[in-house]
C-alpha cells in the first residue's frame, strides 16, 4: 500500500484489491507485491492464524487500519500447502506487467496491473511439494439426470479421468470409493456433504458436457472413448467447467475419459471402508490400515494404483486372474522380482511430471524426469520381453512401455544431466544442442574474461593493487578502490568516471568496462530467451505425446503393484487365492494382515483360523469371550476376500473365494462408543442398509450388532437381523455376538452354524487361545476378562456374587432364553402374517354336520346368526 492512507476514498490499490477479491469471494487472496504475496482484512487474520505468522496492519480503510500479513514468493509453496491442508482455497493474483511497463502505459503514478492467474484448491494441485506422492488427489463432480447419478473423477496431477453412473443405492459407496479431495455439484442440487462446492448449474448438463469433451479432445464424436450416459456427460461438463475456472483457461492434463463400470467392481460403502480400515485406520492415519501393512510398491505411482485397486476390488474373475497371474510370475522367481523392483525404484514419477508440464507448470527438472523415466521404461521393457511364458497382462502392458525413442533422444540432446527446478537462471540446455546459444554463452564468457583482463590492466596503470572490478544488482559492474587511493582515479583525464563514494571505498566506471558489461548483459539476456524458447518447444513435444506417456506411466505402476504383491507374499507367506462363482468362502489358516504385523513386532505369533462358508452353511454365529479374537476373525475374512478380488495374494495357507458383489462390515455401537463415533441410531441405519442391499452374492460381517441398547431390545434385534440375513438376503455372513441365547437359532435356521473362539481358565486366570472351534461357547468369560484387565479384585469378587444371584433368579423364572419362544419377534418370524380371525367361518368349520341332532342343528343356526350380527 504505497498510497497514503485515506479515510474517504479508497486508494487505487485498494480498489484494485477489492475488484480482485470480488472474483474470488470464497478464497484467500494472495496479492502479489514485489517479492511477497500479501493478504489483507479477514484473509490476513485467517492466514496468520493458520500459518502462525505475524499479523500487522497497514494504511487505513473506512477509518480502521487494514490487517495484513504476507509470505515471500520464493517460499510460498510451503505456506500454500498448509493453507490448503487447513481447508482453505487460495486465489493467486500476480502482477501482469512490470513497474516500467505500467509507467509507460499510464505515467509515473501508475498502478501495476494485477490479475488472478490461478485458484489453488485441494482437488486441483499439481505441485510436487503440495501432493502426497503415494496417494491420488481427486476432484469429483456429481450430477443427476434421468433419475440416476453421474460422477466424473479426475486427478489432474496425473491426468486420470473417469466417468461413472451410479444408482441412488450405489451413490454413497461410489463417493466413498472416490474419496475426493474436493467434491463439486450444481448449485441447484442438495449438497451431498457439508463441504461440497456448489457451482453454477449451467455447466452440469449433458449437452454442455459433450460439447466440452469434444472441444477439449478435438474429436467430432465421443464414440472412440466409449458410450456415456446423460448423467455422466453432465458430471463431465461440471468438472471441466470448474477446471477451466480454477486454471483460468490454462487447462490441466486430462487423459481421454474412461468409463468405470460400477457393476464390475465390488460395492463397499463408506461405513465398511471405515470399519475395515482399508486405506486409513480409524485414528485417521495410514498406519494401522490394510494398505500400510501390505504396500510393498517402490514407486509413488505404484502406491497410488494399489490404493485405487484396494478401493475398487473387481468382480470379473478373468480380470482378477490376469492380475494374479502377473503376481504369480513375479512370485515364482525372486531374481526376476528383485531386478524389476530395483529398476522401478530408480524411475521418476512420470505421471506427475507430465501433469505439471501439461498444466503449464512444468520445470526443466520435470523434462529431465520424463527423459530419464521414459528411457528407463524402454530398458525395462526390453528386459521383461526377454522372459519366456509372459503372463497375458504383461504381454498387454509391454507395447505401452515403448515408442518414445524420438522424444527421449531429443530430450537427451537438449538437456543437461540434472536440470534445475527453476528456469529463471537458465543453464539447463545442454552445450552442443544449439550453436547460436553456445555462441551467446561464449560471448558472455569471453566478456567475463575480458573484464578480468581489464582489472589487471587497471591495477598496472593506476598502481593500486587493491583495485577490483565488482558487480552488484543496483550498479551492475563497477571499479572499486579504497578511499585513500581514489585520488589517482579522480583526476579528470584518468579515463575513469566517478559513480559512488562509500565509507571506505570509491566506485568508478570506465568506457571499456561499460562495453564489456553491455556485452555480458545482452548475451545473457539473449541466451536466457533462447533457452526459454527451447523449453517451450520441448514442453510442446511432451504435450503432443501426453496420452502415450500416460500409458507408459500406467504400465509401470501396474508392474510395480504386481511385483509389490509378490514381494509381500514372499515376505509374509501369502497364498494365491482361487476365485469362483460358487457362493463360498473357504479359507485355510487365514490371518489378519494388520494384527499379524503388529503382533510380529512384539515377537508374538498370530493364531491362524479357518473359515468355510458355503451355500448350505452360509451364516456363522461366532461367540466367545471379549478379547477372544472374534472381531479379528471377522475382519480378516473380509480383508482376504477384498485382497483376493483386488488381485493380490492373501494371508492364508489357501483361499477359495466365491465372487462377492457387495461387502458389508458393521460394528455394534457399544464397540465404537468409546471413540465417540457411532451411536445406536447410526448402527441401525447402517444395518437397515445391509438388510435392504445385501444379495445372495454379498458377504456381510456383523460384529456385536444390537449391543448399543438394552439387553432385551438388543437381543431381539440381533435375533431378527440374523433371521432376515438367513432367510431373505441369503448372503454369506459372519455374525459375532455375546448373546448366548442366539445359539438357539440353529434349531430353525438350517444354513446357520455355531462357532466360538476358545479360552481356558487356568488356576483362576483366563487364557485366550484366539482359536476358532465349532459349536457354541460353553460360557461367557466377562468377569475373567475384567480381572485380566486389572479391575480390582474386590470388585470382581462382588460381581461374582451378583452374577450368582442373577443366575439363580434366571433359573427360577426360566430366564431370558426360556422366554424367547414367546418373543413377539420370534413368533412373527416363525409364522407368516396370521389371517384375520373370522369367527363365523371358524364356527361353521367347527360344525360336524354328520353327527348333528335336529335340535343341535337348530341351536347352531341360531349361534351362527348371532355371530353374524356381532
Ligand atoms: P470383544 O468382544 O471385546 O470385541 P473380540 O473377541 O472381538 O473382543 P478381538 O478384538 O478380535 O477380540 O481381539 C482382541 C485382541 O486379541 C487383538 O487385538 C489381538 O491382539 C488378539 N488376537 C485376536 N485374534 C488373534 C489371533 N488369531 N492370534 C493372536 N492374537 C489375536
Amino acid at each position: 500500500m504505497s498510497q497514503p492512507p485515506s479515510d474517504s476514498a479508497p486508494t487505487p490499490m485498494m480498489a484494485q484489491y477489492h475488484a480482485l477479491k470480488a472474483e474470488a469471494p470464497d478464497c484467500l487472496l494472495f496479492y502479489r507485491m514485489g517479492d511477497f504475496f500479501e493478504l489483507f482484512f479477514d484473509d490476513a487474520k485467517a492466514a496468520a492464524a493458520t500459518l502462525d505468522i505475524a499479523l500487522t496492519s497497514r494504511g487505513a480503510h473506512g477509518g480502521d487500519p487494514v490487517p495484513m500479513c504476507g509470505v515471500p514468493v520464493h517460499s510460498a509453496e510451503g505456506y500454500l500447502a498448509r493453507l490448503i491442508k487447513a481447508g482453505h482455497r487460495v486465489a493467486i493474483a500476480e502482477q501482469t506487467e512490470t513497474p516500467a511497463e505500467a509507467k509507460a502505459r499510464a505515467g509515473s503514478k501508475a498502478l501495476v496491473a494485477r490479475a488472478i492467474v490461478r485458484f489453488v484448491t485441494a482437488g486441483t494441485l499439481t505441485e510436487e511439494s503440495l501432493l502426497d506422492s503415494r496417494s491420488e488427489n481427486r476432484l469429483v463432480a456429481l450430477a443427476s439426470a434421468e433419475g440416476g447419478y453421474g460422477l466424473a473423477m479426475c486427478d489432474i496431477s496425473t491426468g486420470r479421468f473417469e466417468l461413472m453412473q451410479a444408482s441412488a443405492d450405489d451413490l454413497s459407496a461410489e463417493i466413498a470409493r472416490l474419496s475426493a479431495s474436493e467434491l463439486i455439484q450444481s448449485d441447484r442440487t442438495d449438497p451431498f456433504t457439508d463441504d461440497a462446492i456448489l457451482r453454477p448449474s449451467g455447466a452440469f448438463s449433458s449437452i454442455e458436457g459433450e460439447r466440452r469433451l469434444k472441444a477439449h479432445f478435438g474429436v467430432a464424436t465421443l464414440d472412440g472413448f466409449g458410450s456415456f450416459s446423460r448423467a455422466e456427460l453432465a458430471a463431465a461438463g461440471g468438472l471441466m467447467a470448474y477446471l477451466e475456472h480454477v486454471s483460468r483457461g490454462n487447462m490441466p492434463f486430462l487423459a481421454p475419459p474412461r468409463r468405470h463400470e460400477v457393476a464390475q467392481h465390488m460395492a463397499v460403502d463408506a461405513a465398511t471402508r471405515e470399519s475395515l480400515e482399508i486405506l486409513t485406520s480409524q485414528q485417521g492415519g495410514r498406519a494401522g490400515s490394510l494398505v500400510h501393512a501390505i504396500d510393498r510398491t517402490v514407486t509413488g505411482a505404484g502406491a497410488r494404483l494399489l490404493a485405487s485397486d484396494l478401493g475398487a476390488p473387481l468382480t470379473d474373475i478373468a480380470a482378477i486372474r490376469d492380475r494374479l497371474a502377473l503376481v504369480q510370475w513375479f512370485h515364482e522367481d525372486s531374481l526376476r522380482r528383485d531386478g524389476v523392483r530395483d529398476a522401478l525404484k530408480a524411475i521418476p514419477d512420470l505421471a506427475r511430471a507430465l501433469g505439471r508440464v501439461v498444466a503449464g507448470r512444468g520445470s526443466p527438472r520435470d523434462l529431465g524426469q520424463l527423459r530419464d523415466g521414459l528411457s528407463a521404461a524402454r530398458t525395462l521393457r526390453e528386459r521383461l520381453a526377454r522372459g519366456d511364458d509372459l503372463p497375458p497382462l504383461l504381454k498387454a502392458l509391454l507395447p505401452d512401455m515403448q515408442g518414445h525413442g524420438a522424444l527421449v533422444e531429443h530430450l537427451q540432446r537438449a538437456l543437461v544431466e540434472s536440470p534445475p527446478t527453476e528456469r529463471g537462471q537458465g543453464g539447463y540446455v545442454a552445450r552442443g544442442y544449439d550453436a547460436a546459444l553456445d555462441a551467446l554463452r561464449d560471448t558472455s564468457g569471453n566478456a567475463r574474461r575480458a573484464i578480468a583482463a581489464l582489472e589487471a590492466d587497471y591495477k598496472a596503470a593506476t598502481g593500486v593493487q587493491a583495485l577490483k572490478i565488482r558487480h552488484n544488482a543496483v550498479l551492475g559492474y563497477f571499479i572499486e578502490v579504497p578511499a585513500a587511493r581514489a585520488d589517482a582515479l579522480m583526476k579528470p583525464d584518468s579515463g575513469f568516471a566517478h559513480r559512488q563514494t562509500m565509507a571506505g571505498a570509491v566506485r568508478f566506471n570506465s568506457p571499456a568496462l561499460h562495453d564489456e558489461a553491455m556485452r555480458i548483459a545482452q548475451a545473457g539476456g539473449h541466451a536466457l530467451a533462447a533457452e526459454e524458447a527451447h523449453f517451450e518447444a520441448l514442453c510442446e513435444e511432451v504435450v503432443t505425446s501426453r496420452d502415450a506417456i500416460a500409458r507408459t506411466a500406467a504400465a509401470l505402476a501396474r508392474i510395480d503393484v504386481a511385483a509389490g504383491h509378490a514381494a509381500m507374499a514372499a515376505e509374509g507367506d501369502y497364498a494365491c487365492p482361487e476365485l469362483t462363482q460358487e457362493p463360498c468362502i473357504a479359507i485355510q489358516a487365514g490371518r489378519h494382515p494388520v494384527v499379524e504385523a503388529a503382533l510380529r513386532k512384539q515377537g508374538q505369533a498370530f493364531v491362524a483360523n479357518d473359515c468355510a462358508l458355503s451355500e448350505r452353511d452360509r451364516l456363522w454365529l461366532v461367540s466367545g469371550p471379549n478379547m477372544g479374537g472374534k472381531s479379528t476373525f471377522l475382519r480378516q475374512t473380509a480383508l482376504i476376500v477384498l485382497l483376493a478380488q483386488a488381485g493380490a495374494f492373501v494371508p492364508a495357507r489357501s483361499a477359495r473365494v466365491g465372487i462377492v458383489d457387495r461387502l458389508f462390515s458393521r460394528v455394534g455401537a457399544s464397540d465404537n462408543l468409546a471413540r465417540g463415533r457411532s451411536t445406536f441410531m447410526v448402527e441401525m441405519v447402517e444395518t437397515a442398509a445391509i438388510l435392504s442391499q445385501a444379495t445372495e452374492r454379498s458377504f456381510v460381517i456383523l460384529d456385536e450388532v444390537g449391543r448399543g441398547t438394552s439387553t432385551y431390545d438388543g437381543l431381539a434385534l440381533a435375533w431378527a437381523i440374523a433371521e432376515a440375513v438367513h432367510d431373505t438376503n441369503r448372503c454369506r455372513c459372519l455374525f459375532a455376538t455375546h448373546y448366548h441365547e442366539l445359539t438357539r437359532l440353529t434349531d430353525r435356521l438350517d444354513a446357520l452354524s455355531l462357532h466360538h473362539v476358545r479360552a481356558r481358565e487356568w488356576k483362576g486366570d483366563l487364557v485366550l487361545l484366539h482359536e476358532l472351534a465349532d459349536g457354541p461357547a460353553d460360557r461367557s468369560y466377562g468377569l475373567a476378562v475384567a480381572k485380566l484387565a486389572g479391575v480390582p479384585p474386590v470388585v470382581v469378587a462382588r460381581a461374582k456374587s451378583v452374577l450368582a444371584k442373577l443366575e439363580a433368579g434366571r433359573q427360577a423364572t426360566g430366564g431370558l432364553a426360556a422366554g424367547l419362544d414367546d418373543l413377539p419377534l420370534f413368533a412373527a418370524a416363525l409364522a407368516k402374517e396370521p389371517e384375520p380371525v373370522d369367527a363365523l367361518r371358524e364356527a361353521l368349520a367347527g360344525i360336524d354336520v354328520d353327527n348333528l341332532s335336529p335340535r343341535d342343528a337348530l341351536e347352531a343356526l341360531y349361534r351362527l346368526k348371532g355371530l353374524l350380527g356381532s
